[in-house]
């Protein structure tokens, strides 16, 4: 066989979509890659029937491999951080008295504006480093702290410098509107800067693959986000939404038939919204970090997602004020701790599902012939401990499309 490399003595949790085994478990196994691909997986004693001379060979030596981890909901790129504020509210601060002295997510947009270009770099490859340890081989990145042109822009180099040196991918997400910025005091001029000037600019410059907006009472209402999302479809750039995280609106139904690949939050997410992500095959995506840090208790409607079969995928939402996370396994405890997910839905979460709300799922998410050999080597007993396990890293290799990593 002209396979380039082999590893072997493996446990499988490939993830696939329609193996009848838990976790798509393949024991005692092989898998073999050519030119970045998975070209054969199987047990070894299949493999036996092949000649294998000439491959460069991995024992993994009874460990396990699932599929590279994809954290498809992040905001890595950011100056400064929260801590203070964090400290102010447990000595009894109120978020309006934060946000009245300069607190909130302005204080993130005007430390992100005061950073350099090779700071945002800097500190959001520090943290990129966490993920990387954990066997993070894809990761969506967003915009949304600089709230002007120059800032923004700035924020989508940093993400795409972050691709061109880390060995993983990153999907680029234009966040314009994620706030309203300073300088604007009515959210419809700022929607229609964004969809006439910044948004094409963005896209002719290729800097962004996807449009992101926070639809919300302290956001942006529902006719704002269906201009900017067709606006964003119109440019050819796909489109997801912050929905339902502390009300509803409205926006998940919209979002969806629009044409949303994922939506995010859902903790407030009505049937009617269940009903249209159904219909278009929109992902949900869960984020049970910022659930955990604001201390949430409205739970998204897990039972009802899983009823109508919508795809859950588990993101960090890493960012500095309601996620600060830098572990997305941490996010696999939480989901089953805090939503109820099973360990097997968590690591779809951040599997195959994540992939589909990336929009790649016909490349990565799931360890199967013809995927892009996309692996992370654990050192566990079983793949549940993915999940259960709290603080603990037992990712000891990792491999982006055939090549390893670590
Ligand atoms: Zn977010």
């Amino acid at each position: 066989m002209s396979w380039d490399s082999l590893w072997i003595n493996a446990n499988l949790a490939t993830m696939a979509e329609h193996s009848d085994a838990a976790y798509g478990l393949i024991e005692n196994a092989a898998i073999a890659v050519t030119a970045g691909q998975i070209t054969w997986l199987g047990t070894m004693e299949q493999l036996a029937e092949f000649d294998v001379e000439r491959v460069e060979v991995h024992d993994a030596h009874g460990r396990w491999i699932s599929p590279g981890l994809i954290d498809c909901h992040s905001h890595i790129i950011y100056g400064g951080n929260r801590a203070a504020e964090f400290e102010l509210r447990l000595e009894g601060a109120s978020y309006d008295e934060i946000a009245r002295n300069g607190g909130g997510i302005i204080a993130t947009v005007k430390a992100t504006r005061a950073a350099s270009e090779q700071q945002l770099f800097e500190s959001a490859a520090q943290r990129l480093a966490y993920f990387l340890a954990e066997g993070v081989t894809s990761m969506e990145v967003k915009s949304g702290y600089g709230l002007n042109r120059e800032n923004e822009l700035k924020m989508l180099r940093v993400a795409q410098r972050l691709q061109d040196e880390f060995p993983l991918e990153i999907s680029r997400t234009f966040l314009g509107a994620h706030a309203l910025p300073p300088e604007y005091h009515n959210g419809d001029e700022y929607i229609d800067m964004l969809c006439q000037q910044l948004l094409p600019e963005v896209a002719q410059k290729k800097l962004a693959d996807s449009v992101d907006v926070f639809c919300e009472g302290i956001g942006f209402n529902v006719a704002q986000t269906q201009k900017l999302l067709n606006a964003a479809s119109a440019l050819g750039l796909n489109i997801k939404a912050h929905v339902d995280q502390l009300s509803n609106l409205g926006g998940a139904k919209l979002a969806a038939e629009l044409g949303a690949l994922s939506l995010d939050h859902l903790e407030y997410l009505d049937a009617s919204g269940i009903a249209a992500m159904k219909r278009q095959g929109t992902v949900a995506v869960l984020l049970p970090g910022a659930f955990y840090f604001l201390r949430e208790t409205r739970l998204p409607p897990i039972a009802q997602l899983r009823h109508a079969a919508v795809p859950m995928a588990i993101a960090s939402d890493a960012n500095p004020g309601s996620s600060p996370a830098h572990s997305l396994l941490l996010m696999l405890n939480m989901a089953c701790t805090l939503f109820r997910l099973t360990p097997e839905e968590a690591l779809a979460g951040v599997t195959r599902n994540a992939a589909k709300a990336l929009g790649w799922q016909d490349r990565v998410g799931q360890l199967s012939v013809g995927m892009q050999a996309d692996m992370a080597v654990w050192d566990i007993q079983h793949p549940a401990e993915l999940s259960y396990n709290l603080g603990k890293n037992p990712c000891v290799g990792c491999i982006k499309s055939g090549q390893v990593v670590f």
